[in-house]
């Protein structure tokens, strides 16, 4: 497997402070990955002695006395205020659902919309206020209009596999694109289906271009 979430999304996604649209695409892409697997129960870990490390640091500068102090912070933080600290964060049940249902590929149980002979899509009503999720379905060889990302792109391949210029992505990869990348995917020879999240609609670009980007808008 070749393309992964960074660390930092890594790092954000196993301290719970990714959009949960996001944070349901990592969950997939871990259920394909074990090197991610691993890097978020790595992250897990020093994350836990790196907020014990900013505590201590924090304290008055006696080091003898850290874990003194830490024990006494620690012990001064009532646990249903920890609870409560984390709960702004928490991904919604019907988030959950959505990772069990797509983990399950049970994705045919979504609404689906014919974008072009060759193309599907269906809204997951995944709402975090930020991004727009839809499961994008491609015939084999379909080509996807030229275009480009206003904001960024995320995308987990959730079975078959598509190619741009770029290379080529496979089931369970996951994809970050930004307004730099201009490419025209084409799925192969399975077809494809794809979690696509999105900030920003994507501006089509070829010559076809306005006409499907007023379909994208309807
Ligand atoms: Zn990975």
């Amino acid at each position: 497997m070749k393309y992964h979430p960074d660390i930092e999304l890594l790092l954000k996604y196993s301290s719970g402070q990714l959009a949960p649209a996001i944070s349901v695409a990592i969950g997939l892409h871990q259920e394909h990955c074990k090197e991610c697997q691993q890097r978020i129960i790595d992250l897990e870990s020093v994350g836990g002695d790196t907020l014990e490390a900013l505590s201590i640091s924090d304290s008055p500068s006696d080091l003898d006395n850290g874990f003194d102090l830490l024990m006494a912070d620690l012990e001064a933080t009532p646990q249903d205020n920890f609870q409560d600290k984390y709960d702004g964060y928490a991904v919604a049940q019907s988030d959950v659902d959505y990772l069990e249902r797509l983990g399950k590929k049970d994705y045919w149980s979504f609404d689906w919309k014919r974008v072009t002979r060759k193309i599907s899509r269906a809204v997951v009503d995944i709402d975090d206020g930020l991004h727009q999720v839809e499961l994008l379905k491609f015939e084999p060889n379909a080509k996807i209009p030229k275009h480009t990302h206003e904001g960024e792109e995320f995308t987990l391949v959730l079975e078959g596999d598509f190619s741009d210029s770029n290379g080529c992505y496979r089931e369970g990869e996951f994809i970050v694109q930004d307004q730099s990348d201009e490419h025209q995917p084409v799925a192969g020879s399975a077809g494809c289906v794809c979690l696509a999240i999105t900030n920003a609609p994507l501006k089509f670009t070829g010559t076809l271009g306005p006409i499907i980007n007023w379909f994208s808008r309807h």
